[in-house]
């Protein structure tokens, strides 16, 4: 009953995901893809049969322009928009989001992401922990996951967790690669998140990037030992005195023989790459260690 809709953002096929759940009353979506790939989500959606009324509720993993870009377009169709506490105020007024974006997208912002516009108060709703949602019979729940940022919920409905970015970004049946962009980047809380999501009764994953999986133990294993890996990596580098600009090449290219390692080719690493740039990563694992850690560099 789950829909996985593929967003096309820039025309690539198999990066960025939004989910359609129907209901007894119409649909709730879990992530609104970015605003940029906005018309096609809302004809994925009419290939469905839906049109963009029928959107009831809309689930945010967390409110990073790939995820929670379009949420205020769902909202002014008349969609409730659920969100953690932390991101709420961002989505009201977005002036922060926007300026934050601009800080690492420059002037290719309105490309990549498209607009950004405030939600609609009366449309917006902040939840707790586990606090439970209804929508049309359905049960959507929040939990709590920082690491990847400190506004992540994961949501689960019946068997299955839409785990935004905490659990990773997997495609082409490859391995989970953590995606550790600026600025929140924890790895104590990370780990906790992981634990998190092992205990969940929930066992089919839904990956923003990209699609459902049901191999839920051996991937959050690969991913928990990646996050520590790139962690070492990066601190490695900054006690040898490397920049992050030094870094950032070496790192592509660790990035690039795990990935071909792992029985990948050419084209699959350039997604991974569209989908989790690793440059972004080298740049908030230094800002880690820099914040959390300053006694181990
Ligand atoms: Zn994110």
């Amino acid at each position: 009953m789950i829909q996985v809709l593929d967003t096309r953002w820039l025309g690539k096929e198999g990066v960025i995901a939004v989910f359609a759940v129907p209901h007894r009353e119409g649909v709730a979506l879990v992530e609104s893809g970015p605003e940029s790939a906005f018309p096609q989500v809302v004809r994925a959606l009419s290939e469905l049969g839906y049109e963009l009324s029928d959107v009831t509720h809309l689930f945010l993993t967390h409110i990073h322009l790939d995820h929670a870009g379009a949420a205020w377009r769902f909202a002014e169709a008349g969609a409730r928009v659920y969100v953690h506490p932390r991101g709420a105020p961002h989505l009201a007024n977005p002036e922060k989001l926007i300026k934050s974006a601009e800080r690492i997208y420059g002037d290719r912002m309105k490309e990549l992401w498209g607009e950004l516009r405030p939600l609609p108060q009366d449309r917006l709703f902040a939840v707790e922990d586990g606090e439970r949602v209804e929508a049309g019979g359905l049960v959507f729940t929040p939990y709590a996951t920082p690491g990847h940022a400190v506004h992540h919920h994961v949501w689960t409905v019946g068997e299955s967790v839409f785990t935004g970015d905490v659990a990773g970004v997997r495609l082409l049946g490859g391995p989970a690669l953590p995606p550790c962009p600026p600025p929140d980047i924890q790895l104590e809380d990370w780990r906790a998140s992981i634990a998190r999501l092992r205990a969940l009764p929930a066992d089919t994953l839904y990956l923003t990037h990209f699609g459902g999986y049901r191999d839920k133990e051996a991937m959050l294993e690969g991913l928990e030992a990646r996050l520590s890996d790139w962690g070492d990596w990066v601190l490695r580098r900054l006690k040898e005195g490397k920049t992050p600009e030094e870094m950032v090449p070496l790192f592509e290219e660790k990035v690039k023989e795990e990935l071909l390692a792992a029985g990948l080719d050419e084209a699959a690493v350039a997604r991974y790459e569209a989908a989790n740039p690793s440059a972004y990563s080298v740049y908030g694992l230094v800002r880690y260690w820099q914040k959390h850690h300053p006694e181990a560099l």
